[in-house]
């Protein structure tokens, strides 16, 4: 029987949690984190008034995206450029590769990309035998093991340096010895080189569009991307249509607090702006360049004027690394492209509420990714919102619905309230008394199988309030 992505997240969730070395790859990876991050934030003068800022240029854009991305595409055009409007997934392949099948590309290197993880692009490109070769170095790791990334700024962060050592002894050179970082890097290096310098094609995805310029803004650490962008003599940017920012300026604050909330960095090590293609005197630059926007579902969030916030997503990851589902269950869980809050949020509008609703349950609540997100999209009211949404669309069970029914009438009713937690109460002391607690008759099981059952009070918080009233 076929499973479906609910059961399967639940598996994969027991799992991962149960899987000790997994956990502490995290923890030591988001411990990592934690302190660069706020390091990182306490360079920045006001951090509250910096993510209000991109807050408001977010905002904006996003409310004018049809204006921006139609100035956006002006200017590349007026410098030689070629923008390609691409409706879904299929459309934004096709056209990737039918451009390279027309210009005779065989191979293609690529810069890390989320946008084209989400539409399967390399898959796409490799039916038609063009090899793909992932160049940021956790990417290439990904690629090497045939697995999606594990996170949307860090893709093996589920790693340790002798799980790599291993994959590259297996996969690149039986010779390897050594897992030192510095020398696994060496080995990669070498053989990406030989894929830069053969490629006739560099695709890469864009941190930000930028609507007066008609600039492609790049943000990476490794400077794969600029060598994607620059050697091959075809360019092709692929990008969701919600990556459009109004002003050249804008990038001075959007910039540092993209780099502060994905790695605690002041700026990333390499910041890029490509306006088009190599232009006459210039050094270096593709001679073809295009941008394939991609909506892919984006334009019926932004007719929901409840959740059009979500589009603001500058992709830092910060989301992701604070919350405590991801820490324990990690990012493949999932089985999403975006994992984390984020992609709970954002999923079930791409691919379907039918499919994915049970990832808005996969959430504490506790609401740390709304308080760190730096363009403050309110993330843990977007999970209920979806949770409110799957039910009104009744693609939730009828058992469920009755359930919640009932729980309702329940709650509304305090003589039904006060009868339904005696009868729980005295239940759940009998069962726990004899020593069935966790087991399948237990209603509570889920948490018990993993806990010592809570001591239930001989009398419920209503009746000691009262009695405490009535002493006083
Ligand atoms: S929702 Fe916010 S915190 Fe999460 S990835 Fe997007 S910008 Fe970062």
């Amino acid at each position: 029987m076929t499973q479906t992505a609910a059961q399967r997240f639940l598996q994969d969730a027991a799992v991962k949690s149960a899987d000790l070395v997994h956990r502490e790859i995290i923890r030591r990876g988001m411990d990592s984190y934690d302190a660069a991050h706020l390091k990182g934030r306490a360079r920045i003068k006001d951090w509250e008034a910096a993510r209000e800022k991109c807050q408001e240029i977010k905002r904006d854009a996003i409310n004018h995206l049809d204006r921006f991305l139609l100035q956006f595409e002006e200017k590349v055009v007026a410098r030689g450029g070629h923008v390609y409007w691409a409706a879904n997934a299929e459309e934004a392949c096709a056209y990737v590769k039918n451009l390279a099948i027309r210009l005779g590309v065989r191979t293609v290197v690529k810069s890390k990309s989320m946008v084209t993880e989400e539409i399967h692009l390399s898959p796409a490109l490799e039916r038609e035998g063009i090899k793909v070769w992932e160049t940021d170095l956790g990417e290439f790791i990904v690629q090497l093991r045939n697995e999606a990334p594990y996170h949307i700024v860090t893709p093996a962060m589920h790693l340790n340096r002798g799980q790599i050592a291993t994959l590259f002894r297996e996969k690149l050179d039986p010779g390897i010895s050594s897992d030192d970082p510095a020398d696994l890097m060496a080995v990669a290096r070498r053989k990406l080189r030989e894929a830069f310098f053969t490629a006739e094609m560099g695709i890469s995805g864009a941190n930000f569009l930028v609507a007066d310029a008609g600039v492609v803004a790049i943000s990476t650490n490794e400077g794969n991307g600029r060598l994607c962008t620059s050697i091959p003599p075809i360019h092709v940017v692929v990008t969701g249509i919600e990556k459009v920012i109004p002003r050249l300026e804008d990038l001075a604050v959007l910039w540092p607090v993209l780099a502060t909330s994905g790695t605690g960095q002041g700026i990333t090590t390499y910041s890029t702006m490509i306006a088009g293609p190599r232009q006459s005197g210039e050094v270096d630059g593709a001679g073809e360049f295009h941008v394939v926007l991609v909506d892919n579902g984006r334009s019926q969030l932004l007719a929901d004027a409840e959740q059009r916030e979500v589009l603001h997503c500058i992709r830092c990851g910060a989301c992701l690394n604070i919350c405590p589902v991801f820490r324990h269950v990690g990012g493949h869980t999932y089985g999403t492209t975006y994992p984390g809050p984020i992609g709970s949020v954002l999923t079930p509008h791409l691919n379907g509420i039918g499919e994915f609703k049970h990832l808005s349950y996969a959430s504490s609540l506790c609401g740390a990714c709304s308080s760190v997100c730096p363009v403050k999209i309110d993330l843990h009211h977007h999970l209920l919102q979806n949770r409110r949404n799957a039910t009104e669309s009744r693609v939730t069970k009828s058992s469920e619905r009755v359930i919640f029914r009932m729980w309702r009438a329940v709650m509304s009713s305090p003589s039904m309230y006060a009868l339904g937690g005696w009868t729980m109460r005295k239940a759940l002391r009998t069962l726990y008394a004899l020593g069935l607690a966790g087991t399948i008759l237990d209603p509570m099981r889920v948490w018990n199988r993993y806990r010592a059952p809570v001591p239930l009070p001989s009398e419920s918080f209503r009746a000691r309030w009262r009695k405490d009233r009535a002493a006083s």
